[in-house]
C-alpha cells in the first residue's frame, strides 16, 4: 500500500512542485551553533534580525507549539529567456512575481490537498513558511531529502540544480515515515568558490559583507570601496556561485507561469536604467522582489555601475 508520505510528496509534484521530502521536526543544533559562529564573526552584516528569535529558530515547535512534521518543497525559478548578457544583471529569481505570494499559494493549496488524507480526529496545526519566519529552510530541506548543502551555502537538487524557491509546511501531524538527509556530492570541486568575485564564499560559509547579493538587495547606503569596484555588470543579486556550479546544466526553465518575466523587465536596456524614474520603477517592479532593494537602492547601484564604466 502506498504509505501517507509518498501520497504526500506525490501531491505535491502534481501541484508543480519540483521536490518534496518530510522530515521528523526536532531541534537543530548544529544549525543554531553554526548561526551562532557565524554572527560572532559579523557575516550577517546589517541582517541585524538574524540576531533574533533564536529559541524559536532553534526548533519548529516554536512556530508550530507540537509540531511533529517539517514538509520541504522546492519551487523551479529557472527562467525560459534571460536578459541579454551584456545589460545589467538582475538575479533569476527575482524575475517574475515575488515569491512570498507564489510559494505561500501553493503552499496552502497543498495543505487543502493532503488534509482528507489524515487519518487522525479533527485537524492538525499547520503553518507554511517561505523565507518569512526564523526556520532554517535549507537545513529542512537536507534533513527532508530534497539534497545537499552545498559549498556555495545553496540547496543542491540531485540531476536539478539549485535555482528554487524552499517553502515549508510545519505540522503537528505525525507521519509514519519520514525522509532521511543526502550526503554531498561537491566533492573536490571548488568552482562556485573561484567564481566568487570578493571572497565572500568560503566552503560552506558566506561572508555577507562581502557579497554583491547581499550589498547590492539589502544593503542600505554606499557599497563599501572594494565590493563596489568588484561589482562587475550586477545590478540586483548576484548569481555567479549558483551559474558555476556544474549541477545546474540541468536547471530547466521553470513551468510556474507567475516567474514569467514581464518583456519590459527584460528589455530594460543600460540607458533607460540610467534615467529611470520611481514612478517606473515601482510600476516596472510592482509585484517583484526587486522592489527589495528599494528605489534608492536600486539607482545607488546603477550610479556606481557608471562609474565603473571604463
Ligand atoms: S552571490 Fe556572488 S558575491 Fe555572493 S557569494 Fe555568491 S558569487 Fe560571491
Ligand atoms: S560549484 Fe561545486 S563545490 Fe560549489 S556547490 Fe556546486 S558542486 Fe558544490
Amino acid at each position: 500500500m502506498v504509505s501517507l508520505s509518498s501520497r504526500i510528496k506525490s501531491t505535491a509534484l502534481s501541484l508543480g512542485f519540483s521536490a518534496c521530502g518530510i522530515a521528523p521536526s526536532h531541534p537543530a543544533e548544529s544549525e543554531a551553533e553554526h548561526l551562532d559562529r557565524w554572527i560572532a564573526q559579523g557575516c550577517q552584516a546589517g541582517m541585524d534580525y538574524l540576531q533574533n528569535h533564536r529559541d524559536i529558530r532553534l526548533n519548529p515547535d516554536g512556530l508550530v507549539p507540537g509540531a511533529r512534521s517539517v514538509i520541504s518543497v522546492a519551487l523551479n525559478y529557472y527562467p525560459s529567456v534571460r536578459r541579454p548578457e551584456q545589460e545589467p544583471h538582475i538575479a533569476y529569481y527575482a524575475y517574475g512575481k515575488d515569491y512570498h505570494y507564489v510559494v505561500k499559494d501553493k503552499l496552502r493549496q497543498l495543505w487543502e490537498a493532503i488534509l482528507p488524507l489524515y487519518p487522525g480526529e479533527g485537524i492538525p496545526e499547520a503553518r507554511f513558511f517561505t523565507d518569512s519566519a526564523p526556520l532554517f529552510e535549507r537545513y529542512w530541506a537536507w534533513q527532508a531529502g530534497l539534497g545537499w548543502i552545498g559549498k556555495n551555502t545553496c540547496l543542491i537538487i540531485p540531476g536539478k540544480g539549485s535555482f528554487f524557491f524552499l517553502g515549508e509546511i510545519v505540522t503537528t501531524w505525525k507521519l509514519e515515515e519520514y525522509d532521511k538527509p543526502q550526503p554531498s556530492r561537491c566533492g573536490t570541486c571548488s568552482r562556485c568558490l573561484e567564481a566568487c568575485p570578493t571572497g565572500a564564499l568560503s566552503a560552506h560559509h558566506l561572508d555577507a559583507r562581502h557579497c554583491l547579493s547581499y550589498l547590492t538587495i539589502e544593503h542600505r547606503g554606499d557599497l563599501p570601496e572594494r565590493e563596489a569596484r568588484l561589482l562587475g555588470n550586477r545590478l540586483y543579486g548576484c548569481d555567479s556561485c549558483q551559474l558555476a556550479c556544474p549541477w545546474n546544466r540541468f536547471a530547466r526553465p521553470t513551468e510556474e507561469k507567475a516567474f514569467s518575466p514581464s518583456p519590459e523587465m527584460l528589455s530594460l536596456k543600460k540607458e533607460q536604467l540610467d534615467t529611470l524614474s520611481r514612478e517606473e520603477y515601482n510600476r516596472i517592479f510592482a509585484k517583484s522582489a526587486v522592489k527589495r532593494a528599494k528605489y534608492e537602492g536600486f539607482m545607488r547601484t546603477i550610479k556606481q555601475l557608471n562609474k565603473n564604466r571604463p
